[in-house]
């Protein structure tokens, strides 16, 4: 069968780690024609929209993408062109498995953890009011006179929507991933001992759509600051996590930390037809142009890329062939090396070159 997929290649080190996965991806032998696009500073830079109408258009036709990090400023600037590309195509869950793949700088061997991330909503939405600004003094007068609790005048406002179908569906998402993927128990995150209503609704929906499944999977509610202490000390009580959306930003990075680091932690953003794969981590500038990051995440998100497409064996063997390179040991980037400046560590092409040798010697 052959496939026509969107490749965004990024800024930064984008560029240079979605290079690496097309190695791994055509070692496979599998028939796919990339139709490569440009978005965030990366089309600025060449006088183009920040996120090009050609861009939206091949997500919209291909209806797969995989998408290299782009940047975005902190505090002043744009707004971030990844959370952009999640809301236009309504990709509401952003699956984000982390595996330990025997890395030498895992904090534990056997984690094998499912992060599903509510994607559109929450603090990411967007909608902000800024300091000394006549709207933000307008809405801080309505929201002291009517609730209980008063807000600063002067202050700066971030809304945190939290709806109860983007949680229901999102609760959906993972029973089923769960039980396709034969997984065990799944986790509610949440604050809503001190958020009542908004995280109060997250786990109710939860709770409500669980009822569903309680003849088949197990399922539990912990709260986030407790998870995050848990996580570290005890990884193995937890399966799947479902979380909204800041939370399962900040738990994936978590995450990462425990099985090596952002170097080997994957992702999707999935939506009802649409689905874009890109690693967890950024476009981490100072690395840039150096052919010295690791590449793994953004190939297992092409191995995720390449099972959601169907061909479960070859992203089988695509997983199977970095958890051998890892394992090896004999070609490991600087961030999985015990020293950092080991002058022995393994290029970003090495790695993938190692990656794409082992899938041909299977
Ligand atoms: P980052 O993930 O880019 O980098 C943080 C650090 O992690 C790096 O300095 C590096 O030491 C390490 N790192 C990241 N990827 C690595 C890899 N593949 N191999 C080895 N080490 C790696 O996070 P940041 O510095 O906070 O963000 C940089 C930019 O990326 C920001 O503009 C941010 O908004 C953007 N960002 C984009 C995405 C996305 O495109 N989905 C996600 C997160 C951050």
């Amino acid at each position: 069968m052959s496939y026509k997929v969107t490749l965004i290649p990024g800024d930064g080190i984008g560029p240079e780690v979605t290079q690496a996965a097309l190695i791994c991806v055509d070692a496979l032998g599998l028939d796919i024609e990339w139709e490569t696009k440009i978005a965030g500073k990366s089309s600025m830079d060449q006088g183009g929209e920040l996120l090009p109408k050609d861009t939206i258009d091949s997500i919209k036709k291909n209806k797969v993408a995989l998408k290299g990090p782009i940047t975005t400023p902190v505090g002043s600037g744009f707004r971030s062109i990844n959370v952009a590309i999640r809301q236009l195509f309504d990709l509401y869950v952003c699956l984000r498995p982390i595996k330990s793949f025997n890395s030498p700088k895992a904090l534990y061997q056997d984690i094998d953890l499912i992060v599903i991330r509510e994607n559109t909503e929450d603090l990411y939405a967007g909608v902000e009011f800024k300091e000394k600004d006549s709207d933000t003094d307008k809405l801080i007068e309505i929201i002291n006179k009517t609730a209980q609790k008063k807000v600063r005048p002067g202050s700066a406002i971030s809304i945190k929507p939290i709806s109860r179908s983007a949680s229901e569906r999102i609760t959906k998402f993972a029973f089923e991933y769960a039980l396709a993927n034969k997984r065990k128990k799944i986790s509610c995150v949440h604050k809503a001992n001190i958020m009542k209503y908004s995280d109060g609704l997250f786990l109710d929906s939860f709770i409500q759509i669980a009822q569903n499944y309680k003849d088949k999977i197990e399922y539990n509610d912990v709260i986030v600051d407790n998870l995050s202490m848990q996580l570290t000390q005890r990884p193995e009580n937890f399966d799947m996590l479902v979380l909204p959306n800041l939370y399962g930003d900040i738990i994936s990075d978590l995450g990462a930390g425990l099985v090596g680091g952002l170097g080997l932690a994957p992702g999707a953003n999935i939506g009802q037809n649409i689905a874009v794969f890109e690693p967890t981590h950024g476009s981490a500038p100072r690395h840039a142009g150096k052919n010295k990051v690791n590449p793994a995440a953004t190939i297992l998100s092409a191995a995720l890329m390449i099972k959601y497409l169907g061909e479960t064996e070859k992203a089988i063997k695509l997983e199977k062939a970095v958890a051998a390179v890892v394992k090896e040991g004999k070609f490991l980037t600087y961030d999985l090396k015990a020293d950092r400046n080991d002058p022995s560590a393994a290029t970003t092409q090495e790695f993938a070159e190692a990656v794409a040798k082992k899938i041909k010697s299977f």
